[in-house]
């Protein structure tokens, strides 16, 4: 068995691990980020970089080089709710320059940030080793058992980080106690050609049968169906003639482009959770990320929240990780910072199930609203999208590189060439 030695060790190459292992070896620390897949390549994952992901990646000094990657701009996100158009979110009530979100594939954000870890010497990404245990020493996680293409890995660290996403083995090999709050529904997600006639982009339309979730991505839509928790495999039962039909009447204007669904392999079932871990460490660990709290995809804040969380962990861990040893008292305080808002966003998610993201639509306006409805909506709108733009767009405590981050270790910085 190869075993190797770091400050740090990662488990998940998701955004939480590879913003967290950036973010270590820009502090002049060593980390081994362990990525189970080949390559960064996954089908409808969470796309979205917010705002407050935008501000980070300019204290990192790479915002222009980021913008420069290919990617689609949202400022305003639209919903139709039984044929009335509502303007609920509108990033552009945030302080510029960072009031815009920016849709850009997960495997093209996670490859662009770690290139940038690349140019840092102590930044060790493996590619195709998956974590497969913890490895306990005298009461203390030391290290994580894992496999890599030519056999057996041990990886020793003061301090492990599970970000190995909402399936974590590594949260499997704990007792650590995991509070799962119950969500009622799943998300079908497909990919639509868009038709000739189209309306104004538009991210989700609600009646009271469905709800399908319509986001912008160029020359095609990333579409979603919010059904019933476990009711795919009736669905597939009854056809894929039932299917089109059902998204047709939420969405008409998606009925002359789903021909292009021929086949149930088209159609990917994301199971949606809502949990978190009652404790996110023990001596010698940490869990961030969906790890630590599955997000469901309502408000698409999952990667937004995996990355804060990196940061605010990093800000934590630098001092103790060039010292050689972390208490768990700092890992409490990461905890005691992330859990209040993670509690405030997951309570939001369960609030938008029940209300409208939920089995069997959410439908609540007449059609046609009546004018006295339609006043009172255009009034509260301002502050709705106020609302609104500053909670999706940058989370209810956006964090920032402290003092030990902002400049990266000049020691370490590899040459240009
Ligand atoms: C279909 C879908 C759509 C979503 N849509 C949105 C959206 O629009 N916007 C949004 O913000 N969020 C969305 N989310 C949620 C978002 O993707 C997650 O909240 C976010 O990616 C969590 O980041 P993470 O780094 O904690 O975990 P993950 O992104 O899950 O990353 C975990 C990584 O660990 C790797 N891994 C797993 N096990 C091991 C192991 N044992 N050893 C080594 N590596 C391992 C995985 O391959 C993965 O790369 C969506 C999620 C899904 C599934």
């Amino acid at each position: 068995m190869r075993s190797i030695s770091v400050d740090c060790c990662i488990a998940g190459g998701g955004p939480a691990g590879v913003m967290l292992g950036v973010l270590l070896a820009r502090a002049g620390l060593s980390v081994a980020v362990l990525e189970k897949h080949g390559d960064f390549f996954r089908d409808f994952r969470g796309d979205t970089i917010h705002p407050s992901t935008i501000t980070l990646l300019g204290e990192l000094g790479l915002r222009q080089e980021f913008l420069r990657q290919p990617h689609d701009t949202i400022t305003t996100l639209d919903a139709v709710v039984n044929g009335n158009r509502l303007h609920p979110v509108d990033f552009g009530r945030l302080p510029a320059p960072d009031d815009f979100l920016v849709l850009m594939p997960q495997w093209d954000f996670l490859t662009f940030l770690a290139a940038h870890g690349r140019s840092y010497p102590g930044f060790n990404l493996h590619m195709q080793t998956e974590a497969t245990g913890l490895i306990r020493e005298g009461g203390r996680v030391v290290g994580v058992r894992a496999t890599e293409p030519d056999g057996e890995l041990e990886v020793r660290a003061p301090l492990t980080v599970a970000a190995d996403g909402r399936a974590s083995a590594l949260r499997a090999d704990t007792e650590l106690v995991v509070d799962d709050l119950g969500v009622p529904v799943d998300v079908l997600w497909f990919s639509l050609p868009k038709p000739k006639e189209i309306p104004p982009s538009t991210l989700a339309y609600l009646d009271e049968t469905s709800m399908v979730l319509t986001i912008d991505r160029g020359t095609n839509y990333q579409a979603g169906m919010v059904i019933r928790k476990g009711s795919f495999d009736v669905m597939k039962q009854n056809g894929l003639d039932g299917f089109r039909r059902a998204v047709a009447a939420t969405a008409p204007f998606l009925a002359p482009v789903l021909g292009s669904i021929t086949d149930w392999q088209q159609v990917k079932l994301l199971t949606v959770q809502i949990d978190r871990l009652q404790r996110w460490h023990e001596p010698g660990l940490l869990l961030i990320g969906d790890a630590a709290h599955a997000m469901s995809p309502a408000f698409g804040v999952g990667v937004n929240y995996a990355i804060q969380d990196a940061v605010a962990a990093a800000n934590a861990l630098v001092a103790p990780l060039r010292s050689g040893a972390v208490d768990e008292s700092v890992l409490a305080g990461i905890q005691a910072r992330r859990m209040p808002p993670v509690v405030r966003m997951q309570k939001l998610q369960k609030r938008a199930h029940e209300l409208f993201a939920k089995p069997g639509g959410g439908a609540v306006l007449p059609n046609p609203a009546p004018a006295p409805l339609r006043w009172l909506i255009a009034a509260a709108t301002p502050f709705v999208q106020r609302y609104a733009a500053r909670v999706i767009g940058r989370g209810f405590r956006p964090e920032h590189l402290g003092p030990a981050l902002r400049e990266p270790q000049a020691e370490w910085r590899r040459s240009a060439d």
